[in-house]
């Protein structure tokens, strides 16, 4: 096939253990997915449906090693979400939960990097929130893990320091829809296809990072992820 110009790169992520790479195809992100985090977004973390939205495949940052990112353009709020992130390796559409874990490739530390300005500007003008969640370099994802290798997590700690100063730390099993039931759900919507990922969604204690500030995110058997916010 020739190609009128060049194509994009191929958004990939490092995996553990192995010289292969996890090609990535769609970014799927869970809104309000921990009730203290709903909370502090000043909406009732009752278990209303998940809510879905997405970042383009090219936002995606690998981060197996420290990243450097600059500070975006348009925001004075540039804000931190440390989430699981969930690797689908086999697809399928309105898969049953108990079922879901299945389709499920691996899991990884990522950031869900948020113009928070931007985005609830547009939710209260009843807008898309795209260009709050929706940009460049706004995922960052350290080195995937296999569920082979390490099965699905239930519980484990997920963490998130600036400059060292801890901002975020909960559990993952405050999910208030775990990962199989996101997977289910967001097949209701979507065939999945090998090569998504789901951002799980972030617990409470979001803010804003600034030009210097590096961020450090881990999740107990994952690993850790850093990034510095550069000018
Ligand atoms: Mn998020």
């Amino acid at each position: 096939m020739k190609l009128a110009i060049d194509a994009p790169p191929l958004p990939t992520l490092a995996i553990a253990g192995r010289d292969e790479r996890f090609p990535v195809h769609r970014v799927f992100c869970v809104g309000r997915n921990y009730a203290a985090h709903a909370r502090e977004m000043g909406k009732d973390p009752d278990r209303e449906p998940p809510f879905f939205f997405m970042k383009p495949a090219a936002a995606v940052v690998d981060a197996a090693r420290p990243v450097a990112v600059p500070y975006p353009s348009k925001t004075t709020n540039y804000q931190h979400e440390i989430e699981l992130v969930v690797a689908i390796g086999r697809g399928g559409r309105d898969i049953p939960v108990a079922t879901a874990l299945d389709h499920v490739y691996g899991y990884a530390v990522g950031l869900d990097m948020t113009r928070r300005d931007l985005q609830l500007q547009a939710r209260d003008q009843g807008r898309p929130w795209e260009f709050g969640k929706s940009f460049a370099m706004s995922a960052p994802i350290g080195v995937l893990h296999r569920a082979q290798d390490i099965g699905h997590p239930a519980s484990a700690a997920i963490t998130l320091s600036v400059n060292g100063q801890p901002r975020q730390a909960s559990d993952i099993a405050k999910l208030i829809w775990s990962v199989a039931e996101c997977v289910a759900q967001l097949s209701d919507y979507e065939t999945l296809q090998p090569g998504d990922l789901i951002m799980t969604g972030t617990p409470e204690g979001v803010k804003a990072v600034v030009a210097g500030d590096t961020l450090r995110g881990e999740i107990a058997g994952l690993g850790s992820i850093e990034m510095r916010v550069t000018g």
